[in-house]
């Protein structure tokens, strides 16, 4: 029997009633013969009322109180839990991020986890207790609390389930899996029993909410196999796994989306060398995350570029190219907040040709203009405007037959 390491989300433990329901299920998984190495995120809305507060005593938190600030969010679940489950009969323990061993760079807000020397928790095991950890959180190599992102206490709870050797990662959310399609939107969407690494990846990036895309690269670097499933249902949810362990294998898996984008335009942007550097040089050294770039061809030595980025980056943004406009001699530059992005996603897809040419047919029979598009091995994205993406969303579903378990079962290049 292996080491099973079970992470509960915000809602999973919102209440002292939730969390007395988490505490039954860990118990119970203990008294089958488990190892338990539980990781938590804070209660409810707790992390987004801390922020608040911050922000009511200052405009600019200082980054390092921030984190000090934030990671009281997790502490306050790991010991009620730990009450909980010790009240149940079963002995536990609580770990700050810190006692647990996970050391992050200094990066406050987004720190990335560099190691976790993991010998408390694995002596907490040895003597039969259920180590609680508090997610999202790490120490620095400057010894000062660290915070992982929002949502980040997935990547906790995988990378520790790394560190440990566990055989499973299950991830307990509100949610009870990973759809071909968000639900609320595609009423046809089906729950994926399987997805792989890269799959899922490509998915969280593309706008598919339900796990941390970090956490999702520490699963696919370490082979670490992750179990989305409901805190509130005992059903099964979705296996996220190594590609050579799909069972179903379609060209296409799922279509994701997101409307947290928009658009920006730089206007007659004299076409020489130099010129892209510096519009995305000065972007990225004010953090702006930009994401596709499409740039016109040049016409009478002038072109248009254009690139998406989070609609929250948007006033640095409008600041840096103020500036730069200036600068480089472009004529402007224009912004537009009403697009969504539309990606499918397939380990198929890498070797099925004509992919691409389906999902631009689908989309022009519903009358729906494609205005940016980009691709990786196994996702290919289109920017469209946001009132069509619920048509587009159902056209493409139902083009790809994702309502109905794929019909490939053995993989398309062996
Ligand atoms: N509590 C943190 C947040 O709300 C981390 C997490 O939930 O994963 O972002
Ligand atoms: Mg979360």
């Amino acid at each position: 029997m292996g080491i099973v390491v079970q992470k509960f989300g915000g809602t999973s433990v919102a209440d002292s009633e939730r969390i007395r329901v988490v505490a039954d299920r860990v118990v119970e998984t203990k008294k089958r013969g488990n190892d338990v190495v539980v990781v938590v995120s804070a209660m409810g809305k707790s992390t987004d009322n801390l922020v608040d507060l911050a922000f009511q005593v200052c405009d600019q938190p200082a980054p390092r109180e921030l984190d000090m600030l934030l990671t009281a969010g997790e502490r306050v679940s790991i010991a009620l839990l730990c009450m909980a489950v010790i009240d149940r009969g079963v002995n536990a323990t609580s770990f700050t991020g810190s006692q647990a061993g996970i050391l992050t760079d200094a990066i406050h807000g987004k720190a990335k986890i560099l190691e976790i020397n993991a010998y408390r928790v694995r002596e907490a095991l040895e003597e039969g207790k259920v180590p609680v950890i508090a997610g999202f959180q790490g120490v620095s190599t400057t010894k000062d609390v660290t915070t992982l992102g929002r949502g980040g206490s997935d990547t906790s709870a995988v990378a520790m389930a790394a560190a440990l050797g566990a055989s499973v990662c299950e991830i307990y959310t509100d949610v009870d899996g990973v759809y071909t399609a968000d639900p609320r939107r595609v009423p046809s969407a089906r729950k994926l029993s399987q997805v792989s690494h890269e799959e899922m990846l490509e998915m969280a990036a593309a706008g598919a909410g339900v796990l941390q895309v970090r956490s999702v690269e520490v699963a696919r670097n370490y082979g670490v196999p992750v179990s989305v499933r409901s805190s509130f249902v005992d059903v099964p949810g979705t296996w996220i796994v190594k590609e050579e362990e799909i069972m179903e294998r379609a060209i296409v898996s799922g279509v994701a989306h997101d409307v947290s984008e928009a658009k920006m335009t730089v206007r007659r942007v004299p076409d020489r060398p130099g010129v892209a550097a510096i519009i995305f040089r000065s972007l990225a050294d004010a953090a702006v995350n930009v994401d596709m770039i499409v740039q016109n061809v040049s016409l009478d030595g002038y072109t248009d570029v254009s690139f998406t980025l989070p609609k929250t980056d948007l006033p640095v943004a409008h600041a840096v190219l103020n500036k730069i406009c200036k600068r480089i001699d472009a004529a402007g530059y224009d912004t537009n907040e009403n697009i969504a992005k539309i990606s499918i996603v397939g380990a198929g897809m890498k070797t099925h040709p004509g992919v691409a040419a389906d999902m631009f047919t689908q989309l022009a029979e519903v009358g729906v203009n494609i205005d940016m598009i980009s691709t990786s091995t196994i996702r290919l994205s289109c920017v469209i405007a946001v009132d069509q993406l619920d048509t587009a969303l159902q056209a493409i579903h139902d083009h790809f037959e994702l309502e109905k378990l794929p019909k490939i079962s053995a993989r398309a290049d062996t």
